[in-house]
């Protein structure tokens, strides 16, 4: 079975094709992604009608690309998945219609994917790991823990109450002078760091007897330690910071997970794979500490490659092909969702965009 997926959700174009003979893992067969990153970095972030624009312009030549890389023909696929929420609704739209639009005249099936799904069900694209497993999920605009049961059967244990985690590493990066797009700058200062202990951060919801977080005192008290060396900072104020910010992060995340783990272990007492997904995943401080944590709770680790944690089109082409394969398509009157929280009864968080 080979299916096409397309993600438009945000700042990245891609289009991506995958194969599956059956249970365990997928295959690639392309995978291609074009970051907008120079188009939005004057603005220090995000323009959604940018992006939008954007997508419309090389959404075509990308999956084109897609298909030739994998030699094949519309054809050869036996479905097609976009994006469908939750994300920036102008950039999701133009992958949506796209998608509707070769099945509607190749009358393939569609599968309406949710980004946050595709994050999800990357790790069995990968690894072929199984159901149940223990989903940390973190992204830009996302820091979840969820028992994933199933395709389409997600229960949230904990979310952030305020800021994602990316979205820390991405402002308190802008508030160092380290620029934009702020996760991989802080993870490459924090590689030059002396003394990784020299400020002290607090540890956001160490303890709380929950697995929600929360990331935006992290970033004020980030905002303070640089009014507090004047505003500017130099190369070494910079590594060190960053490397203290990485120790709260990662002190947070193990504490947050551990709580969730003894959660998951109550309702599934055999074995258990702690899942990494999504952007921050692609962090490999964060890895090295999560790998450990699970070494010493006896969970198995896994954590997609770099390339699919960052937003791709193959992880939007696995979840679709999941999707396909239980009979689980949609219809060409599916709307395109900004807002779509993956466990059903969860309420939205105020400020997450779940
Ligand atoms: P969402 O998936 O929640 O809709 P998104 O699609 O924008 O949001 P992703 O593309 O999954 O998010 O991830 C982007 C985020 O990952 C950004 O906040 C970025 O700073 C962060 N990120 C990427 N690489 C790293 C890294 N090496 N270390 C820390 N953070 C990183
Ligand atoms: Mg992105
Ligand atoms: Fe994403």
């Amino acid at each position: 079975m080979k299916v096409l997926g397309i993600e438009t959700s945000c700042d990245e174009t891609a289009a991506a094709i995958v194969e599956s003979d059956g249970e365990g893992p997928g295959r690639v067969l392309s995978n291609v992604v074009l970051s907008q990153l120079d188009d939005h970095r004057p603005y220090g972030g995000v323009v959604p009608e940018i992006a939008a624009r954007a997508h419309l312009q090389h959404l075509d030549g990308l999956v084109r690309q897609a298909l030739d890389q994998a030699g094949l023909g519309l054809a050869g696929l036996d479905g097609v998945a976009a994006t469908a929420g939750p994300g920036l609704i102008g950039g999701v739209m133009v992958g949506v219609m796209t998608a509707k639009a070769i099945c509607a005249v190749t009358r393939l099936p569609f599968m309406a994917v949710n980004h946050l799904e595709g994050h999800a069900l990357t790790a069995r694209l990968t690894h072929g790991v199984s159901f149940p497993f223990l989903l940390l999920l973190v992204s830009g605009g996302h820091c979840q823990l969820l028992a994933v049961e199933g395709v389409g059967r997600y229960r949230r244990l904990g979310t952030t109450i305020d800021d994602a985690v990316g979205e820390a590493f991405d402002k308190s990066a802008k508030i160092m002078g380290l620029g934009y797009p702020g996760g991989p700058l802080m993870e490459k200062a924090a590689a030059g760091a002396t003394d990784p202990g020299r400020f002290d951060l607090p540890v956001p919801m160490k303890g709380r007897p929950d697995c929600d977080f929360s990331f935006s005192g992290l970033k004020t008290a980030v905002r303070r330690h640089v009014e507090m060396l004047g505003g500017t900072l130099g190369d070494a104020d910079r590594a060190d910071l960053a490397a203290s910010f990485h120790k709260a992060v990662g002190d947070s995340l193990i504490d947050r997970c551990t709580r969730a783990m003894k959660l998951f272990k109550q309702d599934f007492p055999t074995g258990g794979t702690l899942v990494v997904a999504g952007g921050v995943a692609a962090n490999q401080v964060l890895r090295g500490r999560l790998t450990d944590l699970c070494r010493r709770r006896g969970f198995d680790c896994v954590a997609p490659p770099m390339g699919l944690c960052t937003d791709n089109g193959a992880m939007i082409a696995w979840a679709g092909l999941e999707r396909l394969r239980l009979g689980l398509t949609d219809g060409p009157d599916f709307a395109p969702r900004p807002r779509w929280p993956l466990d059903p009864t969860a309420k939205a968080a105020p400020f997450a965009g779940v």
